[in-house]
């Protein structure tokens, strides 16, 4: 098994990595493991900001190192809350002052005007100084709605309307998300990438 460290504190993102990895002979160590701070997300784009995390534990463990950065990119905000999305309302942020924040900005933006799409980038470095990091985007289209419906899946997903599926993402099962999302598409991605080209 190839050791790789993944730049992130979160569970659920250890576990849905572990899953594919496992497979491809890859063990995934989170980075409290070797007790690595966090770092400021200092970056303007999720490829920065994932590449600034990856970079900063491939540098404390020594070891290759995996990070993602995700966001949701309103069109009619010019993109906007993008690599901002986690703290959208201000340091602190919660999900629910993130959401009515959203609304109040898209309030008398008419329902065509309210595109918008979820991005997640993961990426991947064979060590700090890697000047070729391994790239993997998804993204995934839907409409801003004004009132939340659902209570599956986190963050924005009450008010992110999928117009072929006729409901939000927070109304779909877990599976039914992660086989559709921008995140299950980066990963079928990286999968795809390290079974051409591993690590
Ligand atoms: P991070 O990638 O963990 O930094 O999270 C970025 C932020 O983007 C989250 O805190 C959410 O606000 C938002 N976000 C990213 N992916 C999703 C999703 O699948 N559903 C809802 N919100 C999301």
């Amino acid at each position: 098994m190839k050791r790789l460290v993944l730049a992130s504190g979160n569970p659920g993102k250890l576990h849905e990595l572990s899953a594919i990895l496992d497979d491809l002979g890859y063990e995934l160590h989170p980075q409290s493991e070797f007790e690595v701070s966090e770092v400021a997300e200092t970056g303007t784009t999720f490829v920065e900001n994932a590449i600034i995390k990856a970079r900063h534990a491939a540098e404390h463990t020594g070891l290759p190192a995996l990070a993602d950065d995700s966001g949701i990119e309103v069109d009619a905000l010019d993109g906007a809350p993008g690599v901002y999305s986690a703290r959208f309302s201000g340091p602190g942020a919660d999900d629910a002052a993130n959401n009515a924040l959203l609304v109040e900005k898209l309030r008398d933006v008419p329902p065509m005007e309210r595109s918008a799409r979820y991005r997640a980038v993961i990426v991947l470095l064979r060590h700090a100084r890697d000047p070729s990091p391994l790239i993997c985007e998804g993204s995934w289209e839907g409409v801003i709605q004004l009132e939340p419906a659902g209570d599956g899946g986190f963050g924005y997903d009450p008010y992110f309307y999928l117009t072929d599926r006729e409901c939000t993402s927070a109304e779909l099962t877990a599976a039914e998300k992660n086989r559709l999302s921008h995140r299950g598409k980066a990963l079928a991605e990286l999968k795809r990438k390290l079974l051409a080209q591993g690590v």
